[in-house]
């Protein structure tokens, strides 16, 4: 007799241990109720979507805790046999649950699009799975227990971008022009931050976009409402601009498209403008910053600062503001990296202000790249 075969097999009761306080935890959780009525209701939004999957995760994390530790565990071991069949069925059930979100959600959004196409489904990613039963079963149970936190966490958000990904790529292929739109939840990181911002899709684009690394709540949004349609009609509109010599006219347009105009400026103007390293930058301007998100913008303010750090998410650019500065419009608050108002420059000894674009190149400051 091997050693295996004396330990009684434990796994059918902690499978159904687990299975039915996830059940309890998914069935009376009101935030996932709340998620569910949106859905009903056609209302979900990308954000939804996420919170629905880390709620989800949060479930299963809290159901695998409250069944398996050191003690409960042959030799405090989560020996592959017992893992290899408990995580896949548990996890393969809130794949399933957060999938039909997706669909439902996608249904909503296809259907208000106009446009006549099921929702796709993505497939499971059983690599993970397999990733996270192999690394759960290599150590003593309580040494490696976070592999059920965050991993599984990564594990349910990766869905929602999965099925982004899937239809993105099925109407792409259906002849629309899908557009892609990643956003921090403003408390993410730096690669976070550089990879916000919209994208065209094709199947050849970088993939980076979809990427996830633990504990980032960032969301990757495909809305066919404002994605292929309207994107494809700014494009149309754009190609025509570009056939007509009304630049100024081009020029009005432009400035409508906001989500393209911060990188375009950087694209235009950006050569002369200073590099800054932005986790420098921050440290100096906005340590302990409250962090707010617009379309555009991330902007950094430490309580009480007149200080405010503003990172555009498209351009690869960072600005400074002094709202102290007078004026209605906020164009004119903006200062150089010192912290100083720039309207005036002295040469030889005179005052005179800047240009435009000496304007521009004093308080627009380009990321210093990475690594
Ligand atoms: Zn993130």
């Amino acid at each position: 007799m091997n050693r295996q075969s004396e330990v009684k097999d434990i796994v059918p009761d902690l499978l159904n241990k687990i299975e039915s306080t996830y059940k309890d935890l998914v069935e009376n959780d009101e935030v996932l109720s709340s998620l569910l009525k949106k859905n009903a209701d056609k209302l979900a939004k990308a954000q939804d979507e996420q919170d629905f999957a880390a709620k989800i995760a949060e479930c299963l994390s809290e159901a695998y805790k409250e069944h398996l530790s050191g003690d409960t565990l042959p030799n405090g071991q989560m020996y592959y046999n017992i893992a290899n069949r408990i995580i896949p069925p548990t996890m393969t059930g809130s794949y399933q649950q957060i999938s039909d979100y997706c669909c439902a959600a996608q249904s909503a959004l296809n259907e208000n699009a106009g446009i006549s196409i099921k929702a796709q489904r993505a497939p499971i990613n059983t690599d993970r799975i397999n990733g996270i039963v192999n690394r759960v079963s290599q150590k003593p149970f309580d040494e490696i227990d976070w592999i059920l936190k965050a991993p599984i966490e990564n594990f349910c958000r990766s869905i929602v971008d999965d099925h982004k990904k899937a239809n993105a790529d099925f109407h792409y292929r259906s002849g629309l022009r899908p557009r892609i739109i990643r956003k921090t939840d403003g408390k993410c990181c730096k690669w976070c931050l550089n990879l916000a911002g919209t994208y065209e899709y094709s199947p050849g684009m970088d993939r980076e976009v979809f990427r996830r690394h633990e504990n980032c709540g960032c969301t990757v949004e495909y809305d066919p409402g404002n994605g292929s349609k309207r994107r494809q009609n700014v494009w149309d509109k754009s190609w025509s601009f570009v056939k007509n010599p009304n630049t100024k006219k081009r020029f009005r347009f432009r400035l409508d498209i906001q989500f393209f105009a911060g990188k375009e400026r950087a694209e235009k103007w950006g050569d002369n403008w200073q590099e800054v390293d932005l986790d420098e930058f921050l440290e100096r301007w906005a340590k302990n910053a409250e962090v707010r998100e617009t379309e555009q913008k991330v902007e950094y303010q430490t309580p009480g600062s007149p200080y405010i750090v503003s990172v555009d998410k498209n351009g690869d650019y960072v600005r400074l503001m002094d709202t102290r500065l007078p004026g209605k419009h906020k164009e004119k608050k903006y200062v150089d990296a010192d912290g100083k108002d720039a309207h005036n420059v002295v040469e030889n000894g005179k005052t005179r202000g800047r240009s435009k674009s000496e304007w521009q190149a004093a308080t627009h400051f380009k990321f210093k790249k990475r690594r």
